[in-house]
């Protein structure tokens, strides 16, 4: 496929029966599930359940038209977001933990997901953008060629915590057109304490380098929306707990200094974060500056920086 195409490559790969074949092989998977790095190998076909909770059917918290994204993303129209429920992490100060930790949400088929899909492009979205979508993309690929038939053509974002095997975004090459994970954590034994989540730090790094290789850096359209490509993430922590500074190296050495980045100050103390004093705080606009300081030190000139108040 044509790297620089409008047309979604799931299209392409569904025309030659790649797609099914891709859905074949992930739903194969879910028999002994290794979706994630936790790599339960449980049987969810066997209504056996993991860590993230996943059953057989996927779990949508909400699914509707979202502004509030990044602008290549959300666009004039908005994104067509799918909040899935559940997590492969367990983030303590988790803002949307009723939908991740407390399982809000009800079960659908797939092809009634394919209809969500359709519905949200009939109402102007731009992209179908699933959110948290890693424990049940297998039942994502099988809806997409559902959806594929019935007209489906705008372009799959997939929005990630980043803790992701690359194994699995192997079979996702040319199904997302446009990666949007989250790099969280610097070090193991933070991600260990706050996410829950071992090998947190090598996953994603090499999670964000497959990305990059599968769409490389973002191309948008002339109207300024996203077509394919890379955007990073990243949530400053209070005290530099999430290590920012080596994240941004990473990002700068490692995937492209043209790389997009949504830096975000957003933090605050949600969920079971007041256990942990650490936690208690939002980030100070000095930490935040140093942070900004370092994008540019590492000339890193693309992407969005969240103010902060
Ligand atoms: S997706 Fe869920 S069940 Fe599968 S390996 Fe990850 S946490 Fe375990």
């Amino acid at each position: 496929m044509d790297k620089f195409s409008t047309i979604p490559g799931y299209i392409n790969l569904s025309k030659n029966g790649e797609l099914e074949k891709r859905a074949l092989e992930l739903k194969k998977i879910l028999k002994s599930c290794t979706l994630c790095p936790r790599e339960c190998k449980i049987n969810r076909v066997n209504s056996e359940k993991g860590f993230c909770n996943a059953g057989i059917k996927p779990k949508i918290s909400s699914y509707n038209i979202h502004n509030g994204e990044e602008p290549p993303i959300s666009g004039d129209r908005g994104s067509g977001t799918i909040f899935f429920t559940g997590c492969t992490m367990r983030c303590v100060y988790c803002q949307n933990f009723p939908i991740s930790q407390l399982y809000n949400g009800i079960e659908y088929e797939e092809n009634e997901l394919a209809d969500i899909m359709l519905e949200l492009q009939k109402r102007g979205a731009h992209n179908i953008n699933l959110v948290t979508p890693t424990h049940y993309i297998p039942q994502f690929a099988s809806a997409l060629i559902l959806a594929c038939k019935k007209g489906l053509k705008i372009p799959i974002v997939y929005n990630t915590s980043g803790y992701e095997n690359v194994s699995i975004l192997k079979l996702l090459s040319n199904i997302v057109d446009v990666y949007l994970p989250d790099i969280k954590y610097a070090n193991e034994n933070i991600a260990i304490k706050y996410s829950k989540s071992i090998n947190y730090c090598d996953s994603v790094k090499k999670a964000v380098i497959e990305m990059h290789d599968q769409v490389g850096d973002l191309i948008t359209d002339e109207n300024g929306i996203a077509i394919r490509g890379l955007i990073i993430r990243h949530l400053v922590l209070p005290s530099n707990l999430a290590g920012s500074g080596e994240i941004m190296h990473f990002i700068a050495e490692n995937i492209s200094r043209n790389t997009y980045l949504s830096l975000m100050s957003q933090y605050f103390p949600a969920f079971h974060s007041h256990d942990f004093p650490e936690l208690c705080n939002p980030v100070t606009k000095k930490e935040y500056e140093e942070i900004i300081k370092i994008v540019e030190d590492e000339n890193m000139p693309n992407g969005w920086i969240q103010p902060i108040i």
